[in-house]
């Protein structure tokens, strides 16, 4: 378990003034609480002078789906990916508290550069139509609806539309792909599009549930 000695907790104090300089929506205690927060995910002891890598992929998930009730691998693990800044395939200190603050707090234009970056699935700054039918394709696969019990329903041809007229609302110079600047057009004029290619952003009630957890416990708390 994790153990909070004093000297983790100046440890922790200096590291989240550090951090707190990079960081929009969280205040100085906030700040602390989540740099503290890190460590118990991540299971491990703050010492002086020692480095850890950060969250990998496989805990990420654990917690966004224990935490925030996400399910999908498509959409965990493209959170993951926008979390995950500079590609190391860990997620920092600098990148937790940074990916957080637009996770749980971000205004609409931070909502859409990471709902973007989920979906851009390689990274390579466009949504393509391979990668709109592959996202769109996971989520009605799973969304069974009353279209199911036609015979002549088929599936396949149903997403290919989607994506025909999706790629008609958001891909406005016509070069059959979406770029960011589309994807936040889009966004703007429709706010329902920020997630159109699955949801990737948590619920309001279990983010209220993780900042009471986690801003209101004291340090004796994780003893
Ligand atoms: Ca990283
Ligand atoms: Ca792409």
């Amino acid at each position: 378990m994790f153990n909070m000695s004093a000297m983790n907790r100046r440890l922790i104090k200096d590291l989240a003034k550090t951090m707190s300089k990079n960081v929009e929506h969280f205040d100085k205690t906030e700040t602390e609480c989540l740099v503290r927060e890190f460590y118990v995910l991540l299971d491990v002891h703050v010492s002086p002078g020692k480095e850890c890598q950060g969250v990998d992929r496989e805990r990420f998930r654990g917690f966004l789906h224990s935490v925030f009730g996400m399910s999908r691998d498509t959409m965990m693990d493209g959170v993951f990916r926008a979390f995950d800044k500079d590609r190391d395939g860990f997620i920092s200190l600098k990148e937790w508290i940074q990916g957080l603050s637009v996770f749980l707090r971000g205004t609409l234009d931070e909502q859409i550069k990471h709902c973007f970056s989920v979906y851009d699935l390689n990274g390579d700054q466009f949504i393509s139509r391979a990668e709109m039918l592959h996202l769109l394709k996971d989520s009605l696969h799973r969304r069974p609806t009353e279209d199911d019990s036609d015979e002549d329903y088929d599936p396949a041809e149903g997403v290919k539309e989607l994506v025909d007229m999706t790629m008609s609302r958001m891909d406005a110079d016509g070069d059959g792909r979406v770029s960011f600047e589309d994807f936040q057009a889009a966004v703007k004029r429709s706010s329902l599009l920020l997630e159109a290619f699955g949801p990737c952003l948590p619920d309001a009630s279990p983010v209220e549930k993780f900042e009471q957890q986690v801003f209101t416990s004291s340090y004796d708390d994780v003893l």
